[in-house]
Protein backbone atom coordinates (compact mmCIF):
# COMPACT_ATOMS: atom_id res chain seq x y z
CA UNK A 1 0.00 0.00 0.00
CA UNK A 2 1.13 3.73 -0.76
CA UNK A 3 2.48 5.70 2.04
CA UNK A 4 2.22 9.09 2.25
CA UNK A 5 4.37 11.18 4.62
CA UNK A 6 5.40 14.67 5.95
CA UNK A 7 7.96 17.27 4.54
CA UNK A 8 9.94 18.27 6.76
CA UNK A 9 12.95 20.36 6.06
CA UNK A 10 13.27 20.29 2.54
CA UNK A 11 12.41 16.33 2.23
CA UNK A 12 10.19 13.85 2.24
CA UNK A 13 10.04 12.44 6.32
CA UNK A 14 8.16 8.78 6.54
CA UNK A 15 5.72 9.46 9.92
CA UNK A 16 7.18 7.68 13.81
CA UNK A 17 3.83 8.18 15.20
CA UNK A 18 2.82 4.55 14.31
CA UNK A 19 -0.54 5.83 13.19
CA UNK A 20 -2.24 6.32 10.11
CA UNK A 21 -5.43 6.67 8.24
CA UNK A 22 -6.67 5.40 4.48
CA UNK A 23 -7.15 7.70 2.03
CA UNK A 24 -9.53 6.21 -1.03
CA UNK A 25 -9.97 6.59 -4.42
CA UNK A 26 -13.53 7.22 -4.62
CA UNK A 27 -13.80 6.27 -7.84
CA UNK A 28 -13.10 2.71 -7.17
CA UNK A 29 -14.39 3.04 -3.78
CA UNK A 30 -11.36 1.37 -2.90
CA UNK A 31 -8.47 2.27 -0.25
CA UNK A 32 -5.59 3.29 -2.37
CA UNK A 33 -2.98 4.77 0.23
CA UNK A 34 -2.31 5.26 4.07
CA UNK A 35 -1.35 8.72 5.24
CA UNK A 36 0.63 9.23 7.86
CA UNK A 37 -0.69 10.85 11.23
CA UNK A 38 1.66 13.15 12.80
CA UNK A 39 2.02 13.08 16.99
CA UNK A 40 2.77 16.41 18.29
CA UNK A 41 6.39 15.79 18.32
CA UNK A 42 6.08 15.25 14.62
CA UNK A 43 4.27 18.92 14.56
CA UNK A 44 7.06 20.40 16.95
CA UNK A 45 9.59 19.07 13.94
CA UNK A 46 7.86 20.64 11.46
CA UNK A 47 7.88 24.54 13.51
CA UNK A 48 10.69 23.80 14.47
CA UNK A 49 12.65 23.74 11.02
CA UNK A 50 10.55 26.69 10.17
CA UNK A 51 11.57 28.63 12.86
CA UNK A 52 15.26 27.78 11.95
CA UNK A 53 14.41 29.22 8.34
CA UNK A 54 12.76 32.09 9.28
CA UNK A 55 15.46 34.53 9.97
CA UNK A 56 16.94 34.28 6.57
CA UNK A 57 14.21 33.63 4.76
CA UNK A 58 12.50 36.88 6.65
CA UNK A 59 15.79 38.61 5.49
CA UNK A 60 15.99 37.44 2.29
CA UNK A 61 15.46 40.79 -0.28
CA UNK A 62 12.44 41.42 -2.14
CA UNK A 63 13.14 40.78 -5.32
CA UNK A 64 15.22 37.66 -4.50
CA UNK A 65 11.63 36.62 -3.08
CA UNK A 66 9.93 37.81 -5.99
CA UNK A 67 12.62 35.83 -7.85
CA UNK A 68 11.58 32.36 -6.72
CA UNK A 69 7.38 32.57 -6.67
CA UNK A 70 7.95 33.90 -10.13
CA UNK A 71 9.65 29.99 -10.77
CA UNK A 72 6.99 28.78 -8.60
CA UNK A 73 4.58 30.03 -11.04
CA UNK A 74 6.54 28.50 -14.06
CA UNK A 75 6.66 25.30 -12.26
CA UNK A 76 3.27 25.54 -11.13
CA UNK A 77 2.17 26.53 -15.10
CA UNK A 78 4.19 23.08 -16.10
CA UNK A 79 3.06 21.02 -13.79
CA UNK A 80 -0.85 21.46 -14.16
CA UNK A 81 -1.86 18.18 -15.15
CA UNK A 82 -0.03 16.01 -12.77
CA UNK A 83 -1.46 17.97 -10.11
CA UNK A 84 -4.90 17.57 -11.06
CA UNK A 85 -4.45 13.67 -11.68
CA UNK A 86 -3.36 13.38 -8.58
CA UNK A 87 -5.67 15.13 -6.65
CA UNK A 88 -8.50 13.91 -9.08
CA UNK A 89 -7.70 10.29 -7.85
CA UNK A 90 -8.15 11.13 -4.47
CA UNK A 91 -10.64 13.73 -4.19
CA UNK A 92 -12.86 12.21 -7.33
CA UNK A 93 -13.54 15.52 -8.91
CA UNK A 94 -13.37 15.05 -12.77
CA UNK A 95 -9.87 16.58 -14.30
CA UNK A 96 -11.37 19.47 -16.18
CA UNK A 97 -12.42 20.62 -13.02
CA UNK A 98 -9.08 19.70 -10.91
CA UNK A 99 -6.85 21.94 -13.49
CA UNK A 100 -9.61 24.79 -12.98
CA UNK A 101 -8.58 24.39 -9.05
CA UNK A 102 -4.73 24.31 -10.23
CA UNK A 103 -5.47 27.58 -12.26
CA UNK A 104 -6.93 29.49 -9.46
CA UNK A 105 -4.43 28.68 -7.03
CA UNK A 106 -1.81 29.89 -10.07
CA UNK A 107 -3.59 33.31 -9.75
CA UNK A 108 -2.79 33.15 -6.43
CA UNK A 109 1.21 32.54 -7.46
CA UNK A 110 0.76 35.12 -9.68
CA UNK A 111 -0.84 37.80 -7.20
CA UNK A 112 2.15 37.31 -4.76
CA UNK A 113 4.70 37.13 -7.16
CA UNK A 114 4.28 41.24 -7.26
CA UNK A 115 5.65 40.62 -3.24
CA UNK A 116 7.96 44.19 -3.78
CA UNK A 117 5.23 46.40 -4.62
CA UNK A 118 2.33 44.44 -2.06
CA UNK A 119 4.64 45.04 1.14
CA UNK A 120 5.46 48.73 0.07
CA UNK A 121 4.64 50.71 3.76
CA UNK A 122 3.28 54.59 3.77
CA UNK A 123 5.19 57.97 4.23
CA UNK A 124 4.06 61.15 5.52
CA UNK A 125 6.77 64.02 5.39
CA UNK A 126 6.68 66.64 7.47
CA UNK A 127 3.87 65.37 10.05
CA UNK A 128 5.09 68.35 12.30
CA UNK A 129 8.32 70.35 12.05
CA UNK A 130 11.42 67.96 11.34
CA UNK A 131 9.00 64.90 12.29
CA UNK A 132 8.63 62.06 9.20
CA UNK A 133 5.93 59.06 9.83
CA UNK A 134 6.61 55.97 7.69
CA UNK A 135 5.19 52.60 7.79
CA UNK A 136 6.69 49.22 7.42
CA UNK A 137 5.13 45.80 7.09
CA UNK A 138 7.32 42.70 8.44
CA UNK A 139 6.72 38.93 8.52
CA UNK A 140 5.05 37.46 11.78
CA UNK A 141 7.24 34.44 11.78
CA UNK A 142 6.30 30.93 11.52
CA UNK A 143 2.44 30.43 10.57
CA UNK A 144 0.08 27.55 9.96
CA UNK A 145 -1.97 26.49 7.50
CA UNK A 146 -4.95 23.88 7.86
CA UNK A 147 -7.00 23.48 4.84
CA UNK A 148 -10.00 21.02 3.93
CA UNK A 149 -10.57 18.30 1.92
CA UNK A 150 -12.27 19.78 -1.27
CA UNK A 151 -9.98 21.79 -2.62
CA UNK A 152 -6.23 20.13 -1.65
CA UNK A 153 -4.30 22.17 -4.00
CA UNK A 154 -5.65 25.36 -4.71
CA UNK A 155 -6.88 26.53 -0.54
CA UNK A 156 -2.83 25.70 0.29
CA UNK A 157 -2.27 27.68 -2.32
CA UNK A 158 -4.67 30.77 -0.58
CA UNK A 159 -2.20 30.54 2.00
CA UNK A 160 1.39 29.50 1.43
CA UNK A 161 1.83 32.11 -1.45
CA UNK A 162 1.33 35.46 0.14
CA UNK A 163 2.88 34.08 3.35
CA UNK A 164 5.93 32.98 1.69
CA UNK A 165 6.26 36.15 -0.43
CA UNK A 166 5.47 37.91 3.37
CA UNK A 167 8.56 36.23 4.32
CA UNK A 168 7.21 34.08 6.80
CA UNK A 169 7.75 30.22 6.93
CA UNK A 170 4.32 28.07 6.53
CA UNK A 171 3.58 24.56 7.76
CA UNK A 172 0.91 22.92 5.97
CA UNK A 173 -1.20 20.87 7.87
CA UNK A 174 -3.50 19.45 4.50
CA UNK A 175 -6.86 17.39 4.97
CA UNK A 176 -5.94 13.79 5.72
CA UNK A 177 -8.53 12.45 2.92
CA UNK A 178 -6.58 13.55 0.04
CA UNK A 179 -3.06 14.14 1.41
CA UNK A 180 -0.67 13.69 -2.12
CA UNK A 181 -1.25 17.46 -3.04
CA UNK A 182 0.55 18.90 -0.92
CA UNK A 183 4.06 16.96 -1.40
CA UNK A 184 3.49 17.80 -4.85
CA UNK A 185 3.26 21.61 -4.00
CA UNK A 186 6.23 20.94 -1.36
CA UNK A 187 8.49 19.96 -4.17
CA UNK A 188 8.16 22.43 -6.38
CA UNK A 189 8.98 24.81 -4.23
CA UNK A 190 11.99 22.79 -3.27
CA UNK A 191 12.89 22.89 -7.12
CA UNK A 192 12.03 26.70 -7.36
CA UNK A 193 14.83 27.43 -5.10
CA UNK A 194 12.65 28.17 -1.67
CA UNK A 195 15.44 27.62 1.21
CA UNK A 196 14.58 24.56 2.86
CA UNK A 197 12.21 25.07 5.79
CA UNK A 198 10.33 28.06 4.18
CA UNK A 199 7.69 25.35 3.63
CA UNK A 200 7.07 22.05 5.83
CA UNK A 201 3.77 19.64 5.22
CA UNK A 202 2.48 17.84 8.11
CA UNK A 203 -0.24 15.36 7.54
CA UNK A 204 -2.71 14.88 10.44
CA UNK A 205 -5.67 14.81 11.67
CA UNK A 206 -7.05 16.99 15.39
CA UNK A 207 -3.90 15.67 16.74
CA UNK A 208 -1.94 17.54 14.92
CA UNK A 209 -4.60 20.44 14.24
CA UNK A 210 -4.39 20.90 18.37
CA UNK A 211 -0.54 20.80 18.90
CA UNK A 212 -0.35 23.73 15.86
CA UNK A 213 -2.99 25.78 17.76
CA UNK A 214 -0.97 25.32 21.45
CA UNK A 215 2.26 25.74 19.94
CA UNK A 216 4.12 28.76 21.38
CA UNK A 217 5.95 29.34 18.03
CA UNK A 218 3.39 29.44 15.71
CA UNK A 219 2.52 33.13 15.55
CA UNK A 220 -0.66 32.38 12.85
CA UNK A 221 -3.41 30.45 11.92
CA UNK A 222 -5.10 30.38 8.73
CA UNK A 223 -8.25 27.89 8.39
CA UNK A 224 -10.24 26.58 5.94
CA UNK A 225 -12.93 24.05 6.45
CA UNK A 226 -16.24 23.10 8.55
CA UNK A 227 -18.04 25.69 10.63
CA UNK A 228 -17.83 24.12 13.79
CA UNK A 229 -14.15 23.06 13.89
CA UNK A 230 -13.34 26.88 12.54
CA UNK A 231 -14.77 27.84 15.24
CA UNK A 232 -12.74 25.69 17.45
CA UNK A 233 -9.62 26.81 16.04
CA UNK A 234 -10.98 30.94 15.96
CA UNK A 235 -11.33 30.12 19.71
CA UNK A 236 -8.33 27.95 20.71
CA UNK A 237 -6.26 29.86 18.54
CA UNK A 238 -6.87 33.44 19.86
CA UNK A 239 -7.14 32.16 23.66
CA UNK A 240 -3.21 30.90 22.77
CA UNK A 241 -2.49 34.56 21.57
CA UNK A 242 -2.24 33.92 17.92
CA UNK A 243 -3.84 35.81 14.66
CA UNK A 244 -6.43 33.83 13.38
CA UNK A 245 -8.70 33.75 10.31
CA UNK A 246 -11.09 30.60 10.34
CA UNK A 247 -13.34 30.83 7.31
CA UNK A 248 -15.75 27.92 7.79
CA UNK A 249 -18.87 26.36 6.11
CA UNK A 250 -21.59 27.61 3.94
CA UNK A 251 -25.05 27.20 2.44
CA UNK A 252 -24.88 29.64 -0.47
CA UNK A 253 -28.14 30.69 -2.00
CA UNK A 254 -28.99 32.09 -6.08
CA UNK A 255 -32.83 34.02 -6.06
CA UNK A 256 -34.00 33.77 -9.44
CA UNK A 257 -36.19 37.26 -10.00
CA UNK A 258 -39.45 36.84 -12.00
CA UNK A 259 -37.77 38.67 -15.31
CA UNK A 260 -34.36 36.45 -15.20
CA UNK A 261 -33.52 34.27 -18.55
CA UNK A 262 -34.34 31.06 -17.48
CA UNK A 263 -32.28 29.12 -19.96
CA UNK A 264 -29.16 30.88 -18.08
CA UNK A 265 -30.49 30.80 -14.87
CA UNK A 266 -30.96 26.59 -14.97
CA UNK A 267 -27.11 26.61 -16.71
CA UNK A 268 -26.13 28.55 -14.04
CA UNK A 269 -27.86 26.50 -10.93
CA UNK A 270 -26.60 23.22 -13.00
CA UNK A 271 -22.85 24.15 -13.11
CA UNK A 272 -22.90 25.92 -9.54
CA UNK A 273 -25.09 23.03 -7.98
CA UNK A 274 -23.64 20.01 -9.24
CA UNK A 275 -19.83 20.97 -10.05
CA UNK A 276 -17.32 19.05 -8.13
CA UNK A 277 -20.36 17.12 -6.73
CA UNK A 278 -21.45 19.72 -4.79
CA UNK A 279 -18.90 19.49 -3.18
CA UNK A 280 -17.73 23.71 -3.20
CA UNK A 281 -18.01 26.01 -0.24
CA UNK A 282 -19.04 28.31 -3.10
CA UNK A 283 -21.62 25.76 -4.40
CA UNK A 284 -25.01 26.73 -5.14
CA UNK A 285 -27.21 24.75 -2.78
CA UNK A 286 -30.65 26.75 -2.51
CA UNK A 287 -32.44 28.54 -5.66
CA UNK A 288 -35.02 30.67 -4.27
CA UNK A 289 -37.31 31.04 -6.95
CA UNK A 290 -39.45 34.48 -6.81
CA UNK A 291 -43.14 34.43 -8.09
CA UNK A 292 -44.25 33.03 -11.19
CA UNK A 293 -41.04 31.92 -12.80
CA UNK A 294 -40.72 28.58 -9.96
CA UNK A 295 -42.55 25.80 -12.53
CA UNK A 296 -40.89 27.03 -15.55
CA UNK A 297 -37.31 26.83 -13.82
CA UNK A 298 -37.52 23.98 -11.72
CA UNK A 299 -38.66 22.07 -15.27
CA UNK A 300 -35.69 23.77 -17.07
CA UNK A 301 -33.27 22.56 -14.65
CA UNK A 302 -34.95 18.99 -13.98
CA UNK A 303 -34.94 18.68 -18.34
CA UNK A 304 -30.76 19.34 -17.77
CA UNK A 305 -29.65 16.57 -15.39
CA UNK A 306 -30.20 13.29 -17.54
CA UNK A 307 -27.53 14.86 -19.72
CA UNK A 308 -24.93 14.96 -16.70
CA UNK A 309 -22.41 12.37 -17.09
CA UNK A 310 -21.60 10.75 -14.11
CA UNK A 311 -18.40 9.17 -14.02
CA UNK A 312 -14.56 8.75 -12.64
CA UNK A 313 -12.61 11.84 -12.39
CA UNK A 314 -10.28 10.23 -15.06
CA UNK A 315 -12.28 9.62 -17.82
CA UNK A 316 -12.62 13.00 -20.02
CA UNK A 317 -16.14 12.30 -20.19
CA UNK A 318 -17.09 12.55 -17.16
CA UNK A 319 -18.70 15.86 -15.85
CA UNK A 320 -19.23 15.20 -12.30
CA UNK A 321 -17.54 12.24 -10.41
CA UNK A 322 -18.00 10.27 -6.68
CA UNK A 323 -18.28 12.25 -3.72
CA UNK A 324 -14.84 11.58 -1.36
CA UNK A 325 -15.94 9.18 1.09
CA UNK A 326 -18.57 6.29 1.34
CA UNK A 327 -19.38 7.81 4.65
CA UNK A 328 -19.64 11.13 3.20
CA UNK A 329 -22.09 9.93 0.26
CA UNK A 330 -24.36 7.99 3.40
CA UNK A 331 -24.77 11.12 5.09
CA UNK A 332 -25.27 12.95 1.40
CA UNK A 333 -27.97 10.57 0.42
CA UNK A 334 -29.50 10.71 4.11
CA UNK A 335 -31.39 14.37 3.66
CA UNK A 336 -33.69 12.53 0.55
CA UNK A 337 -35.42 10.42 3.94
CA UNK A 338 -38.52 11.77 4.82
CA UNK A 339 -37.99 12.77 8.04
CA UNK A 340 -34.70 15.38 6.55
CA UNK A 341 -37.43 16.37 3.71
CA UNK A 342 -40.34 17.62 5.31
CA UNK A 343 -42.96 18.35 3.07
CA UNK A 344 -40.34 18.46 0.28
CA UNK A 345 -40.71 17.10 -3.08
CA UNK A 346 -37.92 15.23 -4.86
CA UNK A 347 -38.20 16.22 -8.33
CA UNK A 348 -34.97 14.32 -9.39
CA UNK A 349 -33.62 11.59 -7.08
CA UNK A 350 -29.60 10.60 -7.73
CA UNK A 351 -29.54 7.55 -5.91
CA UNK A 352 -31.55 6.13 -9.01
CA UNK A 353 -28.96 7.96 -11.36
CA UNK A 354 -25.90 7.04 -9.99
CA UNK A 355 -23.38 4.56 -11.40
CA UNK A 356 -23.63 1.15 -9.98
CA UNK A 357 -20.52 -0.26 -8.39
CA UNK A 358 -18.45 0.31 -5.40
CA UNK A 359 -17.47 4.02 -6.24
CA UNK A 360 -18.73 6.47 -4.23
CA UNK A 361 -21.60 7.94 -6.39
CA UNK A 362 -24.70 9.99 -6.24
CA UNK A 363 -26.72 11.48 -9.10
CA UNK A 364 -27.85 14.81 -9.36
CA UNK A 365 -30.67 15.65 -7.40
CA UNK A 366 -33.49 18.08 -6.92
CA UNK A 367 -35.57 18.56 -4.44
CA UNK A 368 -38.60 21.48 -4.92
CA UNK A 369 -40.64 23.10 -2.12
CA UNK A 370 -38.13 23.03 0.54
CA UNK A 371 -39.06 25.17 3.24
CA UNK A 372 -36.54 26.38 6.04
CA UNK A 373 -36.64 24.29 9.65
CA UNK A 374 -35.87 21.02 7.77
CA UNK A 375 -32.61 19.76 7.56
CA UNK A 376 -32.12 19.59 3.86
CA UNK A 377 -32.73 23.40 3.94
CA UNK A 378 -30.49 23.89 7.33
CA UNK A 379 -27.85 21.96 7.40
CA UNK A 380 -24.97 22.42 4.77
CA UNK A 381 -25.44 19.55 2.69
CA UNK A 382 -22.29 19.67 0.59
CA UNK A 383 -22.80 17.28 -1.94
CA UNK A 384 -25.02 16.96 -5.39
CA UNK A 385 -28.16 17.96 -3.81
CA UNK A 386 -30.13 21.07 -4.79
CA UNK A 387 -32.91 22.57 -3.12
CA UNK A 388 -35.97 24.80 -4.40
CA UNK A 389 -37.57 27.25 -1.89
CA UNK A 390 -40.43 29.40 -3.86
CA UNK A 391 -41.03 32.88 -2.00
CA UNK A 392 -43.42 35.62 -3.48
CA UNK A 393 -41.47 38.55 -3.59
CA UNK A 394 -38.04 40.05 -3.54
CA UNK A 395 -38.44 41.12 -0.01
CA UNK A 396 -39.16 37.65 0.80
CA UNK A 397 -36.31 36.14 -0.78
CA UNK A 398 -33.84 38.93 0.68
CA UNK A 399 -35.32 37.84 4.27
CA UNK A 400 -34.45 34.12 3.68
CA UNK A 401 -30.72 34.61 2.92
CA UNK A 402 -30.41 36.94 5.49
CA UNK A 403 -32.11 34.91 8.50
CA UNK A 404 -29.86 32.13 7.30
CA UNK A 405 -26.80 31.85 9.58
CA UNK A 406 -24.31 30.83 6.97
CA UNK A 407 -23.52 34.12 4.53
CA UNK A 408 -20.37 33.19 1.98
CA UNK A 409 -21.90 33.47 -1.48
CA UNK A 410 -24.60 34.55 -2.91
CA UNK A 411 -26.27 35.14 -6.16
CA UNK A 412 -29.01 36.83 -8.01
CA UNK A 413 -30.53 36.68 -11.10
CA UNK A 414 -32.55 39.28 -13.11
CA UNK A 415 -32.35 41.19 -16.07
CA UNK A 416 -32.83 44.35 -13.70
CA UNK A 417 -29.85 46.50 -13.21
CA UNK A 418 -31.64 48.55 -10.02
CA UNK A 419 -32.70 45.44 -8.69
CA UNK A 420 -29.57 43.65 -8.77
CA UNK A 421 -27.92 46.93 -7.12
CA UNK A 422 -30.69 47.15 -4.63
CA UNK A 423 -29.70 43.18 -3.21
CA UNK A 424 -26.13 43.90 -3.97
CA UNK A 425 -26.62 46.80 -1.40
CA UNK A 426 -29.04 44.46 1.32
CA UNK A 427 -27.87 41.62 1.08
CA UNK A 428 -25.59 40.07 4.26
CA UNK A 429 -23.11 37.70 2.63
CA UNK A 430 -19.44 38.07 1.66
CA UNK A 431 -19.33 37.53 -2.27
CA UNK A 432 -22.18 38.55 -4.27
CA UNK A 433 -22.86 37.22 -8.29
CA UNK A 434 -25.09 39.44 -10.45
CA UNK A 435 -26.18 36.84 -12.81
CA UNK A 436 -23.15 34.70 -11.75
CA UNK A 437 -23.56 31.87 -9.85
CA UNK A 438 -20.06 31.12 -7.96
CA UNK A 439 -19.02 34.92 -6.92
CA UNK A 440 -14.99 33.69 -6.22
CA UNK A 441 -13.11 36.92 -6.30
CA UNK A 442 -9.94 36.73 -8.47
CA UNK A 443 -6.96 36.41 -6.72
CA UNK A 444 -6.40 40.63 -6.43
CA UNK A 445 -9.39 41.02 -4.25
CA UNK A 446 -10.03 39.10 -1.64
CA UNK A 447 -12.56 36.31 -0.35
CA UNK A 448 -14.63 35.59 2.69
CA UNK A 449 -18.01 35.14 4.31
CA UNK A 450 -20.15 36.57 7.01
CA UNK A 451 -21.42 35.34 10.15
CA UNK A 452 -20.97 31.37 10.45
CA UNK A 453 -18.66 31.66 7.39
CA UNK A 454 -15.83 33.12 8.88
CA UNK A 455 -14.36 33.80 12.31
CA UNK A 456 -11.76 36.34 12.78
CA UNK A 457 -11.85 39.80 10.53
CA UNK A 458 -9.28 39.42 7.76
CA UNK A 459 -10.25 37.73 4.86
CA UNK A 460 -8.35 34.87 2.88
CA UNK A 461 -5.82 35.64 0.16
CA UNK A 462 -5.29 39.29 -1.89
CA UNK A 463 -4.90 42.54 -0.39
CA UNK A 464 -6.04 41.21 3.08
CA UNK A 465 -3.90 38.15 2.56
CA UNK A 466 -1.14 39.89 2.85
CA UNK A 467 -2.44 42.15 6.07
CA UNK A 468 -2.81 38.92 7.79
CA UNK A 469 0.62 37.75 6.88
CA UNK A 470 2.30 40.48 8.03
CA UNK A 471 2.33 43.24 11.34
CA UNK A 472 2.87 47.09 10.59
CA UNK A 473 5.24 48.95 12.43
CA UNK A 474 5.02 52.73 12.23
CA UNK A 475 8.47 54.94 13.13
CA UNK A 476 7.94 58.32 14.03
CA UNK A 477 11.33 60.05 13.28
CA UNK A 478 12.58 63.85 14.07
CA UNK A 479 15.88 64.94 12.66
CA UNK A 480 17.19 68.36 14.21
CA UNK A 481 17.84 71.18 11.53
CA UNK A 482 21.64 70.44 10.09
CA UNK A 483 21.43 74.73 10.56
CA UNK A 484 21.54 73.28 14.38
CA UNK A 485 24.38 71.00 14.42
CA UNK A 486 27.44 72.43 15.95
CA UNK A 487 29.58 70.16 13.67
CA UNK A 488 30.29 72.31 10.45
CA UNK A 489 28.43 69.94 7.82
CA UNK A 490 28.90 72.21 5.02
CA UNK A 491 25.74 74.15 5.20
CA UNK A 492 26.46 77.98 4.77
CA UNK A 493 24.16 78.46 8.12
CA UNK A 494 26.94 76.20 10.10
CA UNK A 495 30.22 78.89 9.00
P1 LIG B 1 -13.36 19.78 8.11
O1 LIG B 1 -13.74 20.93 8.96
O2 LIG B 1 -13.84 18.42 8.48
O3 LIG B 1 -11.76 19.66 8.04
C1 LIG B 1 -10.94 20.78 7.76
C2 LIG B 1 -9.59 20.57 8.42
O4 LIG B 1 -9.76 20.48 9.83
C3 LIG B 1 -8.88 19.30 7.98
O5 LIG B 1 -7.50 19.59 7.83
C4 LIG B 1 -9.13 18.34 9.13
O6 LIG B 1 -8.07 17.42 9.31
C5 LIG B 1 -9.22 19.26 10.34
N1 LIG B 1 -10.13 18.74 11.37
C6 LIG B 1 -11.24 17.98 11.18
N2 LIG B 1 -11.82 17.70 12.35
C7 LIG B 1 -11.08 18.31 13.30
C8 LIG B 1 -11.19 18.39 14.73
N3 LIG B 1 -12.18 17.80 15.40
N4 LIG B 1 -10.27 19.10 15.40
C9 LIG B 1 -9.26 19.72 14.74
N5 LIG B 1 -9.11 19.66 13.39
C10 LIG B 1 -10.01 18.97 12.68
O7 LIG B 1 -13.79 20.16 6.62
P2 LIG B 1 -13.72 19.24 5.32
O8 LIG B 1 -14.78 18.20 5.41
O9 LIG B 1 -12.33 18.82 5.02
O10 LIG B 1 -14.10 20.31 4.19
C11 LIG B 1 -15.42 20.66 3.88
C12 LIG B 1 -15.87 21.87 4.66
O11 LIG B 1 -15.01 22.96 4.40
C13 LIG B 1 -17.26 22.36 4.26
O12 LIG B 1 -17.95 22.74 5.41
C14 LIG B 1 -16.97 23.55 3.37
O13 LIG B 1 -17.99 24.52 3.29
C15 LIG B 1 -15.78 24.11 4.04
N6 LIG B 1 -15.03 24.95 3.14
C16 LIG B 1 -15.12 26.30 3.31
C17 LIG B 1 -14.45 27.14 2.45
C18 LIG B 1 -14.54 28.62 2.62
O14 LIG B 1 -13.83 29.30 1.93
N7 LIG B 1 -15.37 29.15 3.50
C19 LIG B 1 -13.68 26.62 1.41
C20 LIG B 1 -13.59 25.24 1.27
C21 LIG B 1 -14.27 24.41 2.14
Amino acid sequence: MKRIGHWIDGRSVEGTSGRTGPVYNPALGQQVAEVDLASAAEVDLAVESAHNAFPAWGATGLSRRSEILFRMRELLDANRKRLAAALSVEHGKVLSDAEGEVARGLENLEFACGAPHLLKGAHSEQVSRGVDVHSVLQPLGVVAGITPFNFPAMVPLWMCANAIACGNCFVLKPSEKDPSASLILADLWKQAGLPDGVFNVVQGDREAVERILEHPVVAAVSFVGSTPIARHIYETGTRNGKRVQALGGAKNHMVVLPDADIDMAADAAVSAGYGSAGERCMAISAVVAVGAIAGPLVRAIAERLPAIRVGPGDDPSSEMGPLVTADHKQRVAGYLRPEALGQARVVVDGRESAPTGPGFYLGPTLVDDVKPGTPVYDDEIFGPVLSVVRVASYDEALALVNANPYANGVAIFTRDGGAARRFERDVQVGMVGVNVPIPVPVSYYSFGGWKASLFGDVHMYGPEGIRFFTRTKVVTSRWPDPASSSVDLGFPQNR
